[in-house]
């Protein structure tokens, strides 16, 4: 069954440029849906641009789009929304 047919509460919306790279998002996922800390069972990955010192949020096909590490985010980069009109 393909999971992006399910309904979502809501989707996640990343404003650009607020990622520090701290990794807090890895490993609430990682706690939050397996149950450990570990930077490797996140369902999503924070790597550094290969110039300068932005960082690119990438979502794995397992992620359950369950807001977990937008929740804890400490700097806004990963947002929930319930609908594309509350982004703009
Ligand atoms: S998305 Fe947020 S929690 Fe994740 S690394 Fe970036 S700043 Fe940290
Ligand atoms: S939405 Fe949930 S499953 Fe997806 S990366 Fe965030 S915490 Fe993990």
């Amino acid at each position: 069954m393909n999971k992006s047919t399910k309904a979502k509460p809501f989707t996640i919306f990343l404003p650009s440029d607020k990622c520090s790279g701290c990794l807090t998002c890895q490993l609430a996922c990682s706690y939050f849906t397996e149950g450990v800390f570990s930077l490797s069972k996140a369902k999503l990955r924070i790597s550094r641009y290969e110039e300068g010192s932005r960082f690119m949020i990438t979502f794995l096909p397992s992620c359950t789009n369950c807001g977990f590490c937008a929740d804890y985010c400490p700097w806004g980069a990963i947002i929930k929304v319930k609908s594309k009109k509350e982004v703009g």
